[in-house]
């Protein structure tokens, strides 16, 4: 069931979205293409059983990955 109705690049966006939700993605800890999604963000590895904070419907969003370049670069500096 789609969840947009109107607009085709917006059912895209949909759709895309829902395929990255319900893929496996791969666990930062072990490697392993086992990282499920638990809740809205909440990841859980199927594998080693690590419980990752990411983004609501992938693991790892553009906005995540430039929080976390910033927030190296900035620990680095101190
Ligand atoms: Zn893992």
């Amino acid at each position: 069931m789609r969840s947009s109705r109107y607009g085709a690049s917006i059912r895209k966006q949909v759709d895309k979205a829902m395929e990255s939700k319900d893929r496996r993605h791969e666990c930062p800890k072990c490697r392993k293409l086992a990282l499920k999604r638990k809740s809205n963000a909440v990841w859980v590895c199927k594998s080693c059983g690590a419980k990752l904070a990411g983004a609501t419907y992938s693991f790892e969003s553009k906005t995540g990955q430039l929080a976390k370049r910033n927030i190296t670069e900035y620990s680095t500096k101190a």
